[in-house]
């Protein structure tokens, strides 16, 4: 297979994780006989220094023609000046609008190696995979909004608006995901309370019922389902919500496996290339330091592999060899906790030296 892949490094650890990932990429194309090309732009922090922009149209017209975008991180204290005219963030949240990337995939998932970085318990954390689809370009975060009035009468107001075809298509997604896995949906919502979630538990069902009939599905409200993900996480296979309960639910069960630096993420759309990258950000107090723990970006790089190319047993391969330099025992700094750690090259050369065996 040929597949152009765009590299958006933008900030901070960005560069040096993104670099990796690329070297783990060219290892699976040699081992599986592909040919990638990689064309890297501007984005970020940078990308302002550079072009004045967070996100030239030159990024923009790349993105478009590629097969599948991989990002390090954006933003840093240079940049944070609120004052300023645009921030390093305004460039990603323009790229997932300008390419419709309407859900945004995370896979919880735990190393056996570092369950006991997890702030859970062994035997509640162990065996819990979950993948989660949060609907990234709809709901509350882009409702109608306002404020006014004076004193105790002041007041603010966003409104949360789904339509059946944003929910349609997140919960198709969704579906088939599931299929992929161990069949089975839950759907998040806020049913007793809000209209939208109404609408969304009707037409989900609706979806489900018709179209996936043979997926196990269930729905669960979003004050319990932040109960039971700490409770018994192992019970869920593919979890699909809303935007906001989407971004309060991902960050918790982010902490489940105990290491931000091992989680990527995915933001899918209809056809067009997916945007992978790792969940973590710039890391600007480690950045230039070579100890930037590059496996986050390098998993997003299996889901690039898997979601975007349709390159099943590359992205399979990839995770295995991930899992085995867990194995040998290498830890970056983040992961090693006081004990030897090794730097962001090693580990990347550590994964290539696996998927070449
Ligand atoms: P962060 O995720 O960058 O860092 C939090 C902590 O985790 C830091 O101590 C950092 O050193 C550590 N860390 C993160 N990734 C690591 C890795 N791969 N290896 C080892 N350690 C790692 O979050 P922050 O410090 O709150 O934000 C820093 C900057 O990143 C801010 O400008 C923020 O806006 C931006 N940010 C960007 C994204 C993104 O690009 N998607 C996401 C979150 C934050």
């Amino acid at each position: 297979m040929k597949a152009n892949i765009v590299l958006l490094p933008g900030d901070g650890i960005g560069p040096e994780i993104v670099d990796q990932a690329v070297r783990v990429l060219e290892a699976v194309a040699t081992r599986f006989q592909h040919s990638f090309s990689f064309s890297s732009h501007l984005i970020g922090g940078i990308s302002i220094d550079r072009s004045g922009d967070p996100l030239p149209q030159e990024t923009v017209d790349a993105c478009r023609a590629s097969d599948a975008i991989l990002l390090g991180a954006v933003g840093g204290p240079k940049w944070d000046d609120p004052s300023a005219k645009t921030r390093p963030e305004a460039g990603l949240l323009k790229i997932r609008k300008e390419l419709g990337l309407f859900a945004n995939l995370r896979p919880i998932r735990l190393f056996d190696q570092l369950i006991d970085s997890s702030p859970l318990r062994r035997e509640i954390i162990e065996g819990t995979d979950i993948l989660f689809l949060r609907e990234l370009t709809g709901g509350i975060y882009f409702g109608e909004s306002g404020s006014g009035g004076s004193g105790d009468d002041e007041s603010g107001y966003q409104s949360m608006i789904y339509t059946a075809g944003e929910v349609k298509r997140i919960v198709r997604l969704a579906a088939k995901a599931a299929q992929g896995r161990d069949n089975r949906l839950t759907s998040v919502d806020k049913a007793n309370v809000l209209e939208p979630s109404r609408l969304w538990r009707r037409v989900a069902a609706q979806v489900m019922a018709e179209e996936f009939p043979e997926v196990q599905y269930d729905v669960v409200l979003v004050d319990a389902m932040a109960m039971h993900l700490i409770n018994r996480p192992r019970d869920f296979d593919v979890v699909v919500t809303g935007n906001m309960f989407g971004d309060i639910l991902t960050d918790e069960a982010s902490m489940l496996p105990g290491s931000l630096g091992m989680l990527p993420s995915a933001s899918l759309g209809e056809g067009g290339p997916g945007l992978y990258e790792p969940i973590h950000g710039s890391a600007p107090d480690i950045a230039g330091q070579g100890i930037a723990n590059p496996l986050a970006t390098v998993l997003a790089a299996a889901m690039l592999l898997r979601h975007s190319l349709s390159l099943t047993e590359e992205a399979d391969a990839v995770e295995t060899a991930v899992e085995q330099v867990l194995a040998d025992g290498l830890r970056t700094a983040d992961l090693a906790r006081g004990t030897d750690s090794v730097g962001t090259e090693a580990m990347g050369s550590a994964v290539v030296q696996r998927l070449g065996q």
